[in-house]
């Protein structure tokens, strides 16, 4: 017996994906010239997708400050998307970071991605500055108490590093919902039960803010094991059985590694997900393929496509 909806029978598994879904990216805030030059145009080619806000991202000790906050700031003027900055506790005092969140709400910056942050140097426990907020509840209370910001905050379908346990990490999510924040970003996975289960236990929990899948599409396995071993998630055996052989296929990865975020991201739609955040590397071309797929077209009908494509793959290579 075939249990396909009819719609499927015989068509792939988006045939059913109707693009009534939200999508938001992560961008990273670039170092050279060229670099800049790429974030440009990945603004502009996932831009025609009217995401429901995009972020950037802030370094682990703080040492992006100015370049986070320029890149928000020109976000926020050059496009009508709305920016979100991205914030941590790491390496200063309660006072400068909230100078820094009340310079963001004087440049018209009402979206915080607020955060604990991790030690500069990996594989030490994080350990507060003296002055300083001693996690993200702390920093999402002093955020709303500088201005009504917006708030965005982590969560952690396989369970932060530095907790003792699934219960102790759901009471510190729902703390910081309590404490103000709006709406959890997830870290990645590569599971959909992973997330649905999350959701689930959060929502026995009490927690009524809307938790976001954080979709990484991967194109290069070892340089994703190095980020995954850094914050607890898993990588599948397949994941490596998927890319084998093609060290030396930058193409061939790209269309892998749309085709696994895709179908992923699908299978979430299937159990009721209908706001994907992306981080994005400050690459297009992955991202608006599976936006596509998904039934997500530019706002107003235009056919765009991702314009840096060509570079891009280069890129990746
Ligand atoms: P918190 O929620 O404060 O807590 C982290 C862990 O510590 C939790 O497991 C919690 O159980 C435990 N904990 C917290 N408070 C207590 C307490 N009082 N007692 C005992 N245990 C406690 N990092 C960056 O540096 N820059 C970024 O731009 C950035 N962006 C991110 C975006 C997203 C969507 C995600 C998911 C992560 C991002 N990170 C970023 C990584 C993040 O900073 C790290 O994962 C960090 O280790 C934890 O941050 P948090 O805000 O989740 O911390």
């Amino acid at each position: 017996m075939n249990s396909l909806s009819p719609a499927r029978q015989g068509a792939p598994i988006f045939a059913d994906a109707a693009g009534d879904i939200e999508v938001s990216f992560e961008f990273f805030p670039p170092k050279t010239d060229k670099m800049d030059a790429a974030l440009w145009d990945t603004v502009r080619s996932l831009a025609p997708l009217a995401p429901r806000f995009v972020s950037v991202t802030y370094g682990a000790d703080g040492s992006t400050r100015e370049r986070t906050h320029a890149t928000v700031t020109r976000i926020a003027r050059e496009t009508a998307m709305p920016a979100a900055a991205h914030l941590t506790c790491v390496g200063a005092s309660k006072r400068e970071i909230l100078d820094i969140a009340e310079s963001y709400w004087t440049a018209g910056i009402r979206h915080i991605v607020a955060l604990r942050g991790d030690p500069p140097q990996a594989g030490q426990r994080f350990t507060p500055h003296p002055d300083g907020f001693a996690n993200a509840t702390e920093l999402t209370a002093g955020l709303k108490a500088v201005a009504p910001f917006e708030i965005s905050v982590a969560a952690y379908p396989e369970c932060h590093p530095d907790s003792p346990s699934i219960k102790a990490d759901l009471d510190n999510l729902k703390a910081k919902i309590d404490a103000g924040a709006d709406r959890a970003i997830t870290q990645f996975f590569f599971s959909p039960e992973t997330f649905l289960r999350l959701r689930d236990r959060a929502a026995a929990a009490g927690i009524n803010a809307e938790i976001v899948p954080g979709i990484l599409p991967v194109s290069n396995v070892a340089q994703t094991r190095k980020f995954a071993a850094q914050c607890g998630a898993a990588i599948p055996p397949w994941m490596d059985r998927l890319f084998e052989g093609l060290d030396e296929q930058p193409e061939t990865r790209q269309l892998v590694a749309a085709t696994i975020a895709a179908e992923m991201c699908m299978r979430l739609y299937d159990g009721g997900v209908r706001h994907f955040h992306f981080y994005t590397l400050n690459r297009a071309a992955l991202c608006y393929s599976i936006c596509h797929m998904l039934g997500k077209r530019p706002a107003g009908g235009a056919d765009t496509h991702p314009a840096a494509d060509a570079r891009l793959v280069a890129a990746t290579g």
